[in-house]
């Protein structure tokens, strides 16, 4: 599964110690995180994150497009709902597309819990299908 982490400067602490917590399963899967978020992930854990530019910079719309071509399976994107971003309609434009496209999008820690146990019981596994026929579709 290729699955998308950002964190916003006040819930970075937060991501690194889910990521750590769950760095097991975390390492089965293809990581993608913005800028920060991913080096902050890499210096506290052994996981390997294929990283965009920083939020603000455009990473959030980098990971927006991979969502747009249906190539990511999950988002962990743990926003800081009392601090105004500079880059509000990259956020807005991120979590809209995944509701486009039905990727499974954790906003806060309580659902990337869910998520990550739905992801340990296989219970993604659907979105190979998406990915194939997609691939398929691309091929016709
Ligand atoms: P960052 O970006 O990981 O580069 O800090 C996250 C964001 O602010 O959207």
């Amino acid at each position: 599964m290729n699955i998308a982490c950002i964190a916003h400067d006040e819930k970075k602490d937060d991501l690194v110690a889910f990521m750590t917590a769950y760095e097991q399963v975390f390492s089965g899967h293809t990581l993608y995180a913005t800028g920060t978020t991913g080096k902050r992930i890499m210096e506290a854990t052994s996981l390997n994150l294929h990283m965009f530019r920083s939020g603000p910079l455009g990473g959030d719309q980098q990971i927006g497009a991979m969502i747009a071509e249906n190539k990511m399976d999950a988002v962990l994107f743990f926003r800081d709902p009392l601090t105004a971003q500079p880059h509000e309609p990259d956020i807005n434009a991120l979590i809209r597309l995944s509701d486009v496209y039905s990727i499974p999008l954790a906003t806060n820690m309580a659902t990337a819990e869910l998520l990550v146990n739905a992801l340990k019981r296989g219970e993604l596994e659907w979105r190979r299908v998406i990915a194939e026929r997609t691939e398929g579709d691309r091929h016709d």
